[in-house]
């Protein structure tokens, strides 16, 4: 419209324009008034076009800041959720340590709602952490540490601090919880010094023997004490074969995946009782199996037969008189097998203990049995491998149950 407008003002101003030129017009005020209005026409359609064109390029320029607001929000965003699915703990400080940002992580972790702006060391409760952040603040260095983190619990982190500008006006720390780490590590040492501490035990009673034997040789007492030492020395041999497959069992168990096949847990369950039925009635004892007549699991078949005989050897092997019972059950989606005995129980403190590796509770009665303490760590290895989860209750001098839990599979 106000284009057209000033059209038609142009077309009227040239009309007058030229009328006055050829003559015809007389310069009366209505024809001033009417010259005028055109103009102001004119003019005023000018002028409102300009309005127009600043009130577009405003517009364009709203359009555009909105759009990188909206970009510069994504990426925000896209900055949050990846900090936020990390497995670390992230801080950003500024330069006197007040926490800037912290991701889900590190809020998770030390338990603190609210930390922003407030200092790293209240967030956290670590004087160390706090002397790492400023140090790199203070030296514009990165700086790398192991911190053992108090609360809420005892935890071990590596931690990385990085600055940002110059001079450092902020630091970011990283922090990477590594408990479990440092934890299966020390639990690697303390097997191996317990393999080691197993392995030199026989070996040690082997050498007195034979050097005893030969230390006598050709002498009175030999005859005497050959056989009976030579019988010491065979026991020992065999108590070092024993250790020595159940560590292979049990680096076998640890090696995945799991070669599973269909296989019958009831039938299993039936020749291992079998296989028992000599020692229990050696020792006195009932040992019977309760459950269906044919239970197919996905699972490997040599293990379930391994998880089976260890927990039935053990019952045996602690239970003085009554019964040792196996039973088997079906459930939706998994398989119950229990272990139930009428033996000597664990005391509560020794519960949580008993599936590590060459945990005895009574070492000389274990050994009296042939245990190599590795028989319950095979078991929970085999289950968790399977994806089941093993779990005891236990009474002093009641008896204990082992049930075993397994997925079906397909
Ligand atoms: P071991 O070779 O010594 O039997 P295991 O790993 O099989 O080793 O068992 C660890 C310890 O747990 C045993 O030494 C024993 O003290 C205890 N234990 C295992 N099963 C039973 C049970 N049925 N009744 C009482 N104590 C048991």
């Amino acid at each position: 419209v106000i284009r057209f407008s000033a059209f038609g003002g142009a077309v009227l101003l040239l009309a007058v324009s030229v009328a006055l030129g050829s003559g015809k017009a007389q310069a009366s005020p209505v024809f001033l008034l009417v010259l005028a209005a055109a103009l102001l026409v004119v003019v005023g359609a000018l002028a409102s076009t300009t309005i127009l064109d600043e009130e577009a390029i405003i517009h364009q320029e709203k359009t555009r800041s909105e759009v990188l607001l909206a970009e510069a929000e994504q990426h925000r965003h896209a900055v949050d959720v990846l900090a936020d699915g990390l497995a670390l703990a992230i801080f950003v400080c500024e330069s006197k340590a007040h926490v800037q940002y912290a991701n889900r992580r590190a809020v998770e972790q030390f338990q603190f709602d609210h930390p922003l702006g407030r200092p790293i060391l209240a967030v956290t409760l670590s004087y160390d952490l706090e002397q790492l952040v400023l140090k790199a603040l203070t030296s514009g260095e990165s700086q790398h540490a192991e911190i053992t983190f108090t609360y809420p619990q005892e935890r071990t982190g590596l931690v990385h601090v990085w600055v940002e500008g110059a001079p450092p006006v902020r630091a970011f720390v990283s922090i990477q919880d590594i408990t479990d780490l440092r934890r299966l590590e020390r639990v690697r040492q303390d097997f191996v010094a317990n393999v080691s501490h197993e392995l030199r035990t026989p070996l040690t009673t082997i050498r007195a023997m034979t050097e005893t034997i030969q230390e006598e040789a050709g002498g009175e007492k030999l005859p005497e004490i050959v056989p009976r030492y030579l019988q010491k020395i065979i026991d020992e041999v065999d108590r070092l074969s024993l250790i020595a497959n159940d560590l292979l069992v049990l680096s076998a168990s640890e090696s995945n995946p799991v070669r599973k096949q269909g296989c019958d847990l009831a039938e299993i369950i039936r020749a291992c009782v079998s296989q028992l039925e000599r020692k229990a009635k050696e020792r006195g004892l009932e040992l019977t199996f309760e459950g269906p007549d044919h239970l197919l699991i996905e699972a490997n078949h040599t293990q379930m037969s391994q998880v089976v005989l260890n927990l039935l050897d053990n019952a045996l092997n602690y239970t003085v008189r009554g019964s040792v019972v196996a039973r088997l059950a079906s459930a939706e989606e998994n398989v119950v097998f229990e272990v139930r005995d009428t033996g000597l129980g664990i005391a509560s403190e020794h519960l949580p203990r008993i599936f590590e590796r060459f945990y005895r509770v009574d070492k000389g009665r274990s050994r009296s049995t042939g245990g190599t303490g590795l028989g319950l760590s095979i078991v929970k290895h085999i289950v968790e491998a399977h994806g089941g989860t093993v779990e005891v209750e236990s009474e002093l001098n009641e008896g204990s149950t082992f049930r075993v839990t397994l997925p079906k599979g397909e």
